[in-house]
């Protein structure tokens, strides 16, 4: 594969880059309507399975078995007709139309389409230290968190959803002997919106806040940094401290801004509605890894999935030489289901909110469908 000529005859190779949260809608696309006449696909990633980073809270507290978040890209892949290459996108060079991989190796595209995730930033932001656990990559903080089963004293640091899940989530951790006592860091804030889930609407962030104190989690409105090999906040140490969680969001890969195509101002890759690059027609890009230049969007799993078919619809018609014609339109509000971890979850939408044993239901149910979904295309015959 490495290093072949991307076009041979009328072979149009087009390559993705990342089996995240958009792609896969892309291989269900070509599994049940085939890949478009004359292409060969390739699909560059580093595992052949995709960690449903919703499903991890649940796992923690014991909702979930570690394996019940999985989606198998390989079956995906090969019902697809796609050829998998587990390896890492390294490099772009947008005017060769080349990706560099980690081992070294080249891959040439006639279309590119990245869904590659954002980076974690824990270190870079908090400092370097052996007890730091990045939530990036996410199937890398599965690993690390199973290896260290007897954390008493934890700190979460980001007081965004994924921070204030993991909050909950790690002090209802199932398989600690004892109830691990657990911090949320939330950072200082955005003034006026408070410093947990300063997003959301403020109904939303009263009931989290009570549920919070409710379970006995204390909230500190500033930021996390080690200092002299001690974790500081709001100038005081918090130590003892057995694991610092950095929930504090992604960062853009590094290579994105090294090709040259355009990115906004954090380095994601810049696409427009149509999830197609600004610069480069030739490269789609969907996820956390790329920015939407038309529109504020934030980087979360929702947009990322929904994007999919929009996405699938663009590279169809990209490999059929005309212009992309779907355009990914956010709805105002998305439904956000937070597990508190007890057993029960926290629902926002909009300006709303609710609260109950229902609401994990429900969130169950919702991530239960989108997993069994690639699993019966991944059995399919
Ligand atoms: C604990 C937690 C809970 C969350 N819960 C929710 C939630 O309930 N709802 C929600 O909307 N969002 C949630 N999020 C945010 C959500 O995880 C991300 O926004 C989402 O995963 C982004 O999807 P993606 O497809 O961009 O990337 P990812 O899901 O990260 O997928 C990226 C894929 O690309 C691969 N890859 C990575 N680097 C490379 C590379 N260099 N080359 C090739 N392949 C690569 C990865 O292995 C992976 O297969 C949560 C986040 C966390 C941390």
């Amino acid at each position: 594969m490495a290093g072949q000529d991307a076009t041979t005859g009328n072979t149009l190779r087009l390559l993705l880059v990342g089996g995240g949260h958009a792609h896969v809608a892309v291989l269900a696309d070509w599994i049940k309507a085939g890949l478009p006449t004359g292409v060969e696909a390739v699909l560059l990633t580093p595992a052949p399975t995709l960690r449903y980073s919703g499903m991890v809270p649940g796992w923690i507290a014991g909702q979930h078995r570690a394996d019940d978040g999985l989606v198998a890209l390989a079956p995906l892949a090969a019902r697809a007709g796609v050829a998998l290459v587990l390896d890492r996108c390294a490099g772009l060079d947008p005017e060769a139309r080349v990706v560099r991989t980690a081992s070294g190796s080249t891959i040439r595209y006639d279309i590119v389409s990245f869904d590659t995730g954002g980076e974690g930033q824990g270190e870079a932001l908090i400092g370097d230290d052996p007890r730091l656990i990045d939530v990036r990559p996410i199937g890398v903080f599965v690993e690390r968190l199973t290896a260290l089963p007897a954390l008493r004293r934890i700190v979460v640091a980001g007081g965004g959803a994924g921070g204030v899940e993991l909050a909950f989530a790690l002090r209802n951790r199932a398989d600690a002997k004892v109830r691990p006592e657990v911090t949320l860091v939330a950072g200082r804030g955005v003034a006026g919106r408070g410093c947990v889930l300063p997003g959301f609407a403020p109904a939303v962030q009263r009931r989290v806040a009570r549920a919070l104190a409710r379970q006995g989690i204390a909230v500190i409105a500033d930021t996390a940094r080690i200092q002299g090999g001690a974790l500081m906040a709001g100038g005081r140490s918090l130590e003892p401290v057995d694991g610092i969680i950095a929930a504090t969001g992604s960062a853009a890969p590094g290579w994105v801004a090294q090709s040259g195509v355009a990115t906004d101002p954090a380095g994601f890759l810049a696409v427009d509605a149509h999830q197609r690059s600004v610069s480069h027609p030739s490269i789609f890009a969907a996820g956390d890894v790329a920015a939407r230049m038309d529109r504020a969007l934030a980087h979360s799993g929702v947009h990322a999935v929904f994007a999919g078919p929009v996405l699938a619809a663009n590279l169809r018609a990209a490999a059929e030489r005309a212009p992309p014609r779907a355009k990914y339109r956010p709805r105002w509000n998305n439904l956000y289901l937070m597990n508190t971890g007890d057993g029960s979850a926290i629902a926002s939408y909009g300006p709303l909110a609710a609260e109950g044993r229902w609401v994990l239901a429900l969130k169950h149910a919702i991530d239960r469908r989108w997993i069994a979904k690639y699993a019966a295309l991944a059995e399919k015959r």
